[in-house]
Parts: structure tokens; sequence; C-alpha cells
């Protein structure tokens, strides 16, 4: 009996989860077609720590099938497995960009607006990912240096030469990059100075353990200096309270991102909260 139980139980996992296939395959092909307009991107606000501002956002997919909410922690998986993140990850790159370059026409800003987006483990390893970025940004008339790439310190270790050398020849268009939930793949520490990164993301984890203990202040504080050692600044993810900001912001860490600032807002909500910015 025991057995039947959990054989039900992983073949409805298994059946959902060809649903979910079948759903996202469905969902990407429109999107391709211009019928219904299941994807959204959201945006992050990124705010310097120094001066309240919003300095550039972080792209955010969210999918919502009808009378639904799909995380994107579940699905990016699946299309990670899938493949179908391919047509996805373009699609969110152009959107961003289309985004970005309206900002920055629309705000006339100091220093520009800068906008991150994710880049999958599939993605990063396309042969042709130069050229296809390179006419989203002819297409969209966007300076590179203002689009940030993030990719997650695993992917970046799965094979360093080979980071290296994608890196460098994304950043032959001007692109900046980000190394993504710092502190959650095994220890890259050693290999970190080896990467030609303009920033590094601490990972919510160790932001939100920062106050239970000195041990756990002092990693952030080691994160934060090696960082700054190495040529890059440093963006703390999952922000939640003004306690974090300010511990943060006298370790010195440039940026900071997450809800206390502001949750993921869509388009519009994001070019309100922009608008309402005191002098740029
Ligand atoms: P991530 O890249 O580390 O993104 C940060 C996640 O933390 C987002 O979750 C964001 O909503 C959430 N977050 C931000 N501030 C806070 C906070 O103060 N507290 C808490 N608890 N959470 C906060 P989200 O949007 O659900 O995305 C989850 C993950 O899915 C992302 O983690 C990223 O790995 C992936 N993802 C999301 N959008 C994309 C995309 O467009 N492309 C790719 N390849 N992956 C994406
Ligand atoms: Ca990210
Ligand atoms: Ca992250
Ligand atoms: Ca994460």
């Amino acid at each position: 009996a025991r057995y039947e139980v959990f054989s039900t139980v992983m073949r409805t996992q298994i059946v959902s989860r060809l649903e979910l296939e079948n759903e996202l395959r469905r969902a990407i092909a429109n999107l391709t077609t211009g019928k219904s307009q299941e994807f959204i991107v959201f945006y992050q606000p990124i705010i310097s720590l120094q001066t309240g501002k919003i300095v550039g956002f972080e792209s955010l997919i969210r999918w919502q099938p009808p009378g639904k909410f799909i995380s994107p922690a579940d699905f990016i998986p699946l299309a990670e497995e899938t493949g179908l993140i391919i047509p996805l990850g373009e699609w969110i790159l152009k959107e961003s960009c289309r985004q970005l370059k309206t900002w920055q026409e629309q705000f006339s800003l100091t220093s520009p607006l800068s906008l991150s987006v994710n880049l999958s483990s599939q993605q990063f390893s396309q042969p042709d990912l130069t050229e296809r970025i390179e006419q989203i940004l002819d297409e969209t008339k966007l300076d590179g240096h203002t689009l940030k790439l993030e990719i997650t310190e695993s992917m970046a270790m799965q094979n360093v030469e080979t980071t290296i050398t994608t890196i460098l020849r994304l950043k032959a268009l001007n692109l900046r990059f980000s190394i993504d939930d710092f502190g959650t793949g095994y220890s890259s520490l050693s290999y970190l100075h080896r990467f030609p990164v303009d920033t590094l993301k601490v990972d919510r984890s160790f932001v939100s353990r920062m106050e239970d203990s000195s041990e756990n202040l002092a990693i952030v504080q080691t994160v934060i200096m090696l960082s700054h050692k190495l040529g890059m600044d440093v963006v703390a993810e999952g922000v939640e309270k003004v306690s974090q900001m300010e511990i943060l912001r006298e370790l010195g860490c440039e940026y900071g991102q997450g809800y206390y600032f502001s949750k993921p807002l869509n388009s519009e909500a994001a070019t309100a909260l922009l608008a309402e910015q005191p002098q740029w």
C-alpha cells in the first residue's frame, strides 16, 4: 500500500511537470506570434546607499497564465532543462533593453540608469550569444555600457576558462557583468580575481544573517573588502530592514536591493517611481 501511495505521488508529479512544460511551450510560442502576453518583465530598483537614489533596476520575469501565477523559481529551471530558456531569455533581454532605452530618453539623468538582466546557464554557453546581444543593442539603440549581465557564482565556476573567454567577448560590446548569488556556490574565493566582472552581488542569505552574530557580520565585511580590493563594487541583495541598510552603508557597500527599498514593480509602477525621484 505504501508503495502505491508513493507511486501515485510520483505519477502526479510527472503529469504536472509535463503539463507545465506544455503550458510553457505554448506560452513561449505565443511570444513570437505576438498573441496573448503571459510573460511580464518586472523591475526591482537598485539603490545607492550613499545618496538613496535609484541607480538602476534588475529585470525579473513573471509568468501569469490565465488565472495563475507561476514563480520563476518553478519555471526557470524547467525552461532551462527544455531549452525553452533560449527564446524566452532573448525576449526578456530585448524587452529589458527597450524599457531601459525608453527610461533613458524620458528622464535626463546625470549618470545613466543601468539595467541588470539575469543570464541562464544555457544562454551563457550559446555560441552566438555575442552576435545576438549585439543585434539587440543595435535594434534598441542602447549604449552597451548601461546593460549589465548577471551570471551566478555557480555558473561562473562550472568552467572558469570558458567563463572568462565568454565574458571578455561580451565586454567587447562594452557590457558590464555581475556575479550573482555570491556565497551560495562552493567557495570560489581563490578564483574571484580571475573573473573580469564589475560587480559582486552578495546573496540575501548573508544579508539576512548579518545581525545574528559577529561571525556572520565579519563574513559580509570580508566579502565587501575583498571585492573592493579586486576593483569591484558591491550590491547587497535582500535588504529588508533599515538596520541592514545602515550596517551595509557603514561597511562601504555601494548598492542595495530589497523589499526595504522596493519590491519588483511592473513597468508602469517603476516608471512612476523614477518620475518621483528628486533632481537627477
Ligand atoms: P535572483 O536573480 O537572485 O533574483 C532575486 C530574487 O530575490 C527575486 O526573486 C526577487 O524578487 C527576490 N527579492 C528581492 N528582494 C528581496 C527581499 O528583500 N526579500 C526577499 N525574500 N526576496 C527578495 P524572483 O523574482 O522570484 O526570482 C527568483 C530567481 O529566478 C532569480 O533569483 C533568478 O535566479 C531567477 N530569475 C528571475 N527572473 C529571471 C530572468 O529573467 N532570467 C533568468 N535566467 N532567471 C530569472
Ligand atoms: Ca539576479
Ligand atoms: Ca541574486
Ligand atoms: Ca537567488
